[in-house]
């Protein structure tokens, strides 16, 4: 049990990569504060934990609020005391609208143009397509709920605490798709960096995890050639589970992880090789 005794609070865990890390965590020992913007998402996480479950909680908040997650950790606080772990996970992919479409029917074209061999003549301008209320709620949700969050869960944790933030290969390499994905996930890395060093000296840790491609619902908006085409690029040659991460994040959360802080790993399947 590596995570026996202690209180671990996982965002965005109704779903996904929260799921399985969350159902990691509470498999051994933890109790875990399961947070989803819908909680009856956040009760069939509690319910996929099965007797590992009993000490978990389902709590619904909007980590981009900030008045939500200091309810959510007053909450935890009153009911427990303390919280040993947080995951930032919590995020959304993009938005799925007109603007998506637009940008999967460039992909399609700018494939099929450099299939024929000749010059890329569709370009993507996403950025200058991104409306502002796009741009602020990416933001909102990844970076200002990483810091919300962090915020609260700092007021209650004691040496030996443990932060594990999820980013992406979005910022380590840039993906000119997601412009304002990476510019969100690039802050949570340099926040990372930032933080761990602010607290070592308390004796807590804060560390990310930069996945590659993970097939869970945010990646089903990619085309069937997408998926393709990100497979045959990676070595490993698969997509991830959500398992490949969340041993990532139990490796960071619990003392196994003991003398990493200020770190990322990323579980890519060689996509990305730094
Ligand atoms: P997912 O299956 O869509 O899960 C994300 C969960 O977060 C959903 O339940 C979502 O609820 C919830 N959420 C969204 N906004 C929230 C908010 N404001 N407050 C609380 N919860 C919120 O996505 P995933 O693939 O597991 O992603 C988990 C994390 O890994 C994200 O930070 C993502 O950026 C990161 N990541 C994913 C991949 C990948 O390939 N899947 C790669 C690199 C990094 P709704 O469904 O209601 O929005």
């Amino acid at each position: 049990m590596k995570l026996a005794d202690r209180v671990a609070v996982v965002t965005g865990a109704g779903s996904g990569i929260g799921r399985a890390i969350a159902c990691a965590f509470a498999r051994e020992g933890a109790t875990v504060i399961v947070n989803d913007l819908a909680v009856a998402r956040s009760r069939e996480t509690v319910d996929a934990m099965g007797a590992a479950g009993v000490r978990a909680r389902a709590v619904e908040a909007d980590v981009a609020e900030s008045r939500a997650v200091r309810a959510m950790f007053a909450e935890v606080e009153r009911e427990f005391g303390r919280v040993d772990v947080l995951v930032n996970n919590a995020g959304i992919g993009s938005s799925g609208g007109p603007a998506s479409e637009e940008t999967a029917k460039r992909h399609e074209a700018r494939i099929g143009e450099l299939m024929a061999g000749g010059a890329i003549k569709t370009h993507w301008d996403v950025t200058e397509r991104m409306t502002d209320e796009t741009w602020h709620r990416m933001i909102a949700v990844h970076l200002n709920g990483t810091f919300f969050c962090t915020r609260e869960a700092l007021r209650l944790m004691k040496p030996g605490g443990a932060i594990v933030n999820l980013s992406s290969v979005a910022a380590l390499t840039g993906l000119e798709t997601v412009p304002h994905y990476s510019a969100a996930k690039g802050g949570i890395l340099s926040f990372t960096r930032a933080v761990a060093r602010e607290v070592a000296s308390r004796g807590i840790r804060v560390n990310a995890i930069c996945p590659g491609y993970v097939d869970t619902p945010m990646t089903q908006p990619m085309s069937a050639l997408m998926k393709r085409l990100t497979v045959s690029r990676t070595p490993l040659h698969r997509m991830g589970v959500p398992d490949d991460i969340a041993r990532t994040a139990l490796f960071l959360a619990s003392d196994d992880g003991s003398f990493f802080t200020g770190q990322w790993l990323s579980p890519n399947g060689g996509l990305v090789m730094q």
